[in-house]
């Protein structure tokens, strides 16, 4: 038996981080059996359906990776439902049933009815392990609006059964629908397919996962710079762990190790910070090459207008600076916007009384100033390579005078702001000219 699962999105809003984590475990456990993946894009919902929705889940469907073997789509199946819904009437299994609307306006109106033997059910959920109901309490319930218009859980169960979907992983929150679409699977002499019900994601404080809080649709994290690796490793772990120590893990690891019955059975913590981490790990696992595609990008299409002196070897230059700081592309985009990066691309506004570290006076600065001036002036271009040589050529200097009263003009010169990298590395990266003009200016300032 070939394996087959499916992902059945309704495109009814943004593609969910939730939606993204079924998808993710329904295709992980087709890759580890060799079987295939299917995505059904469950459209009968005419009036909240929409095609931006439907592009968006296709979209970032590729976008991580998960790529289906065979798409379908429900709304081409209608008549294929209708047809199903006739046999289940000709055979008796169901009736056309004409009753009062229930919205009171005295109208009569045609529902179709399922003639439920009202016996008790049990599946064996490959999470939950065996669940029962008794599905008495249903009574006939309704399965299609008219003859010609058949409900969702029939839909479900001949989609199912026609594209030979071996087992139902999906979210928790179906556990209820699977009493209704066995009994229509009875009705139909279909087989049962093996069902997996996932725990559901939750925030923090184990509440809903919802938008007011942070974003649940994977668009957002794209757009906000998160690698769409880091996103499948994290949601891999939400809810699931391998047998072996080890958080980083592939695509290919993950499949290696999945076992779908070390899903657990509670929900799972949705943790930003987590996925933050996460994406940290696979931004530093990037080429350099990479790394300074997205940095550079980002710098130019921010500070290019802003800074007429902006310089791309410059940029390149600070972009393992940069890579030390930030979880997320986003997060360059912030720092860029907030003016933390403008420094390196042109001289900083100084204030006087900021040149001075603490109570060290003018003259005192002055002097430890001329003498970086001095040392840095003698230093050659292949010092300035190096952030390390750098801090040779000062640090006994400073050591003897006292860190903060050499290290923090040095610093401030530089970069004009309380806080910033060391000043060895900038040195490096403004070079011997721009070191000097600045320190200069330092004293000028003085
Ligand atoms: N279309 C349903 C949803 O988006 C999924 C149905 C199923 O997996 O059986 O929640």
């Amino acid at each position: 038996m070939t394996i087959r699962t499916r992902i059945a999105p309704s495109p009814t809003g943004p593609f969910h981080i939730g939606t993204a984590r079924t998808a993710l475990f329904n295709y992980l456990f087709a890759k580890k059996h060799g079987g295939l993946f299917i995505v059904r894009i469950e459209d009968t919902d005419k009036e909240r359906s929409k095609p931006v929705y439907e592009t968006d889940i296709l979209e970032q469907l590729l976008w991580l990776n998960l790529n289906a073997d065979e798409t379908y789509r429900q709304s081409e199946h209608l008549s294929r439902h209708a047809e199903v819904l006739r046999e289940l009437v000709s055979s008796s299994a169901a009736y056309v049933s004409n009753e009062q609307a229930k919205d009171g306006s005295g109208r009569e109106v045609e529902v179709v009815r399922l003639h439920n033997p009202g016996a008790v059910i049990s599946f064996k959920d490959l999470i939950r392990g065996t669940i029962q109901f008794d599905t008495a309490e249903l009574g006939d319930f309704v399965i299609a609006r008219s003859i010609t218009d058949p409900l969702y859980h029939l839909a479900v169960v001949v989609d199912d059964e026609d594209e030979g979907i071996t087992h139902v992983i999906r979210g928790e929150d179906h556990i209820s629908n699977t009493q209704r679409q066995i009994l229509i699977q009875r009705a139909l002499g279909y087989r049962e397919p093996a069902y997996a019900h996932l725990p559901l994601i939750l925030a923090q404080d184990r509440s809903k996962l919802s938008k007011r809080r942070h974003a649940v649709s994977i668009a957002e994290y794209r757009r906000d710079g998160y690698l769409s690796t880091a996103i499948i490793n994290y949601l891999a772990l939400l809810g699931w762990h391998p047998e072996g120590e080890g958080e980083i893990l592939s695509m290919q690891d993950i499949i290696s190790q999945f076992d779908i019955e070390r899903i657990q059975k509670g929900g799972a913590i949705f943790d930003v910070e987590k996925l933050k981490w996460f994406n940290r790990q696979y931004l530093l696992q990037l080429s350099k090459k990479e790394q300074e595609d997205a940095i550079v990008g980002i710098l130019s299409e921010i500070l290019k207008n802003e800074i007429p002196s902006f310089s791309e070897t410059v940029a390149r230059r600070i972009v393992p600076i940069i890579v030390e700081r930030v979880s997320v592309w986003d997060d360059v985009r912030q720092l860029a916007h907030a003016g933390d990066f403008h420094f390196y691309f042109m001289k900083p506004a100084l204030e006087k009384t900021m040149v001075m570290w603490k109570n060290t006076g003018v003259e005192e600065t002055r002097r430890h100033l001329e003498h970086l001036i001095g040392v840095l002036g003698k230093a050659d271009e292949d010092t300035y390579e190096d952030p390390g040589r750098i801090k040779e050529a000062v640090w006994s200097y400073a050591e003897k005078e006292g860190r903060g009263h050499v290290l923090w003009p040095f610093r401030y010169a530089l970069t004009g702001r309380e806080k910033s990298p060391d000043p060895f590395t900038i040195t490096a990266v403004l070079g011997k000219e721009e070191t000097l003009l600045r320190l200069n200016a330092a004293l000028d300032a003085l």
